[in-house]
């Protein structure tokens, strides 16, 4: 049920109220509050990614989408 902070313990979308199997995982950065290198995570499901990346992006927030089993996109924070 907690969705911001915590490290999930499953691939569960981040979208409240929703529980179905994460399969993106959505790289964002508030700059008024974290550092350049700092970036949250939120997981979502097929169904509510355009959803959070269009909730972060109105915010003028950097956002980047990769899919949830790609490691590579950890090391890359843009
Ligand atoms: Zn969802």
């Amino acid at each position: 049920m907690s969705m911001l902070g915590a490290e999930p313990e499953r691939y569960a979308c981040s979208r409240a109220g929703c529980s179905a199997t994460a399969a993106w995982r959505i790289l964002w950065r508030n700059p008024k509050i974290h550092a350049e290198d700092r970036m949250k995570t939120w997981l979502a499901c097929d169904e509510h990614v355009d959803y959070l990346r269009q909730f972060l992006g109105a915010r003028d927030f950097p956002v980047r989408v990769v899919g949830v089993h790609d490691e590579d996109a950890r090391l890359e924070v843009r």
